[in-house]
């Protein structure tokens, strides 16, 4: 077919032969972790062609090696990912969101280099770019989410720089980073670092920073790409696929490759994000504009709410619509938000987001618990806050939970 399919339609029919999995509708599972070559020389070529030695031709069938490096399953998620992530051309699977992160970054970077980072940004980059990147003599700098102006100048005044980190909307109080002002600013500087977006929280749906002109997009798959809470991925996409051809080289090094099993979980799972993402958001947003008033409530942080006038040219600029993560700042502090997780019923309490089932909880004692008092003032966490991740149940059934475990604050 010549007609370009648009992403639902491609996501069900590329990368995917039947005939190669003796005509089963959906693919089989490949555990093996070595490969029968078919000839001698159809071995050599694969060799020469995964160490970068020599480049595929166009439709040439290159012989599997070594599922640390490669494997079906793995190539048939790549390849039906694509299309969900608008511009993009190539993708690789990891075996957790931080895998994926890590090793885009050393992808990149050598020790001189210097990368610049939106705060806050999630726990364990954070942690990974302060306790392993700079004692390996990566340097960094910090900027604070939703301050374009500190970002550009950040990039214009780092020595060499490789790699801009953006995380955006920020958690838990969703302040959103200007994704084309950041490329600007880094078409601007010489030698151009790469754009690298983890668009886990609005991806791949709402969010398109690849179309912004960003080079990576991370995920952990282990939210609403997966969207069930039971399983742990990470992706990388490149608008470049030279690009990943890198990032692939350091994963089969590294033997961060994601497994089989969760290769087919997870692209079975594909042809259900937009629908998943577009009812959670659409339960959020109800939800959250209904409590905005709540006489308990001292601040609610939700995309549709804000009010700062630069946050909301970002959003319209940026999103095509909200998402489903709702931050809610309570009267009464710690004890307030303690009292409000045990009052719930239908939400669970537990950390991570992105699952079809509500789970709420108190970053302050969880997630941020080892944030110094500096950066909770930064990245809004206060006694009170809790964070909530809509679901896919009927909003009017959780607004009324929510409500009641308010009132009986
Ligand atoms: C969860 C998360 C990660 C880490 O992903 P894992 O799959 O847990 O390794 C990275 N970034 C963001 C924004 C996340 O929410």
């Amino acid at each position: 077919m010549s007609v370009k399919q648009r992403p639902p339609t491609a996501i069900l029919t590329r990368g995917f032969d039947p005939t190669l999995s003796v005509g089963s509708a959906r693919p089989a599972v490949f555990r093996s972790s070595t490969y029968v070559f078919s000839s001698p020389e159809a071995a050599e070529r694969a060799f020469d062609i995964m160490a970068g030695r020599a480049a595929a031709t166009p439709g040439e069938n290159v012989d599997l090696v070594y599922s640390r490096f490669n494997h079906p399953n793995a190539e048939i998620l790549e390849d039906q990912i694509v299309p969900l992530e608008r511009g993009a051309a190539a993708a690789a699977a990891f075996n957790s969101g931080m895998a994926a992160i890590m090793t885009a970054i050393l992808a990149f970077t050598r020790p001189g280099d210097h990368i610049v980072f939106t705060v806050p940004i999630y726990g364990g980059t954070e942690h990974f770019i302060h306790e392993f990147l700079q004692p390996f003599g990566i340097s960094s700098t910090a900027v604070r989410a939703g301050c374009n102006g500190d970002l550009a100048a950040a990039i214009r005044n780092a020595p060499n720089l490789r790699v801009v980190l953006i995380e955006t909307p920020a958690n838990p109080t969703l302040v959103m980073t200007d994704i084309r002002q950041a490329v600007e600013a880094s078409a601007a500087h010489n030698p151009r670092p790469l754009v690298m977006v983890d668009n886990t929280f609005l991806g791949p749906c709402f969010q398109h920073p690849l179309v912004c002109g960003a080079d990576v997009v991370l995920y952990s798959a282990t939210k609403y790409l997966g969207g069930f809470s039971d399983l742990l991925g990470g992706i990388a996409l490149t608008r470049d696929p030279e690009l990943i051809r890198k990032i692939k080289s350091w994963r089969g090094l590294f033997g961060n490759i994601l497994q089989p099993d969760e290769c087919w979980m997870l692209d079975s799972r594909l042809p259900t994000v937009t629908l998943r993402m577009n009812r959670a958001s659409k339960n959020a947003q109800r939800i959250a504009e209904r409590l905005a008033a709540h006489r308990n409530i001292r601040r609610i942080y939700y995309p549709t709410l804000f009010e700062d006038p630069e946050q909301v040219r970002i959003r319209l600029a940026q999103c095509d619509y909200p998402g489903a993560i709702i931050s809610l700042d309570l009267k009464g502090g710690k004890p307030a938000a303690f009292e409000f997780l045990r009052n719930v019923k239908l939400a669970r309490n537990a950390v991570s987001l992105g699952g079809v089932e509500t789970l709420a909880c108190h970053p302050k004692s969880t997630t941020h618990s080892a944030v110094s008092a500096e950066e909770l003032e930064i990245a809004g966490v206060t006694d009170g806050l809790v964070r909530i991740s809509i679901g896919v149940e009927d909003w009017r059934d959780l607004l009324a939970d929510f409500e009641q475990a308010l009132d009986s604050i």
